[in-house]
């Protein structure tokens, strides 16, 4: 038998979470982070066609959910009943075999490869039961929108986004925000964060220099001591000192 190829990509859930973090209750990745590319949809396309179909399906999965349940009614479950059709149809592999986490997101192709990547998906995911429409696509491409201390969404009619800003109906459905919750609290939660971000990265940088530092003090040490072991009866101490 051949042995399967584990193509991975990040889940479309968690990739759009405040800083990329895994939920550990995710309903499309069960917190591994990562959905594994099945075999079935890998033998006709090409893994970013299967990768970005995955994504078209449950955003016109989830956008489906958004408006037929009640408003107000959790979208999680939809969200997983989703992932698992893909599941059945190969689309994805199962988790237990999907393995380790994976680290980096996928490039999407750019210009007209993309186009065409974009096409392909949006075929895979009608044919696996979804109907994507040029909304989902737009949805899945936009930046996330992160409201100011003074936007009240729910006076002013800003556009309803997940906790973490996406816009789209899957990370809504997957991560969705408080619509009662203070815009002013949660921005100076995010800048507090993100200064705390910057802290540790800039500790990161410092310790790095000092670490390469001592390493090059280090190497001249020991290159002066191999120079006095070569000169034998010539320590280069007392050169120094004379
Ligand atoms: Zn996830």
């Amino acid at each position: 038998m051949i042995p399967e190829v584990r193509m991975r990509r990040c889940c479309p859930a968690c990739v759009r979470r405040y800083a990329a973090l895994v939920a550990p209750d995710c309903p499309v990745c069960k917190g591994v982070g990562v959905l594994g590319l099945g075999a079935a949809a890998l033998h006709h396309y090409e893994p970013a066609v299967v990768a970005r179909a995955v994504e078209f399906y449950l955003e016109a999965k989830a956008r489906e959910a958004a408006e037929q349940l009640p408003l107000g009614a959790p979208r999680r479950e939809a969200l997983a009943a989703a992932t698992d059709e893909l599941r059945y149809a190969g689309v994805i592999a199962d988790p237990l075999v999907s393995g380790d986490p994976a680290r980096h997101r996928a490039d999407a192709p750019e210009g007209t490869a993309r186009r065409v990547t974009d096409a392909e998906a949006a075929r895979l995911a009608y044919l696996t039961g979804a109907t994507p429409s040029p909304v989902d696509q737009a949805n899945l491409d936009r930046p996330p929108i992160l409201y100011g201390p003074d936007d009240r969404p729910l006076a002013r009619s800003l556009p309803v986004v997940s906790a973490a800003g996406s816009p789209t109906f899957l990370a809504r459905a997957a991560d969705p925000a408080d619509p009662l919750g203070d815009t002013r609290a949660a921005v100076y939660e995010r800048r507090a964060r993100d200064w705390r971000a910057n802290v540790v990265a800039a500790a990161v940088d410092r310790v790095r220099s000092i670490r390469t530092r001592r390493q090059a003090r280090r190497a001249a040490r020991e290159r002066a001591t191999l120079h006095a072991g070569t000169h034998a009866g010539t320590p280069a101490r007392t050169q120094e000192t004379a």
